[in-house]
């Protein structure tokens, strides 16, 4: 997509702190911490919405899934906790139309969300 900033940090386009990146799927630290550690993992193919997620994409979600969980055990999480968010549309407080999964941890987590 011409216009997305992640589909322009996917392809290299704009810096991103790129930790994470296979022919699926990018991971790269947010830019606006909400946590210690907050990290976003998005897919390449470039989806705006959760809501236009097709079966075809059960893959592409379980892979997005799995960098999430070994990053999280890579950035020492694994055994106290995090969390993983996916925001969709406005109610939802998606800022960004392209889907991504926050990794969040290293501080507790407040329920519920905000
Ligand atoms: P959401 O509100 O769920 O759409 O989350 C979008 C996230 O993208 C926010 O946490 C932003 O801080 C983050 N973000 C926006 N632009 C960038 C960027 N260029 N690099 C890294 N993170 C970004």
């Amino acid at each position: 997509m011409e216009n997305c900033i992640f589909c322009k940090i996917a392809s290299g386009e704009i810096k991103g702190d790129i930790v994470f990146q296979n022919e699926s799927v990018v991971a790269f630290r947010d830019l606006s911490p909400q946590a210690p550690v907050h990290i976003l993992v998005i897919p390449r193919k470039h989806i705006a919405t959760l809501n236009e997620l097709a079966p075809a994409d059960d893959n592409l979600v379980s892979k997005m899934v799995r960098t999430a969980t070994e990053l999280a055990d890579k950035e020492g999480l694994a055994e106290k906790g995090y969390r993983l968010v996916l925001n969709c549309n406005e109610q939802g407080g998606q800022s960004v139309f392209h889907i991504h999964l926050h990794l969040l941890g290293g501080r507790h987590m407040g329920w519920p969300p905000g």
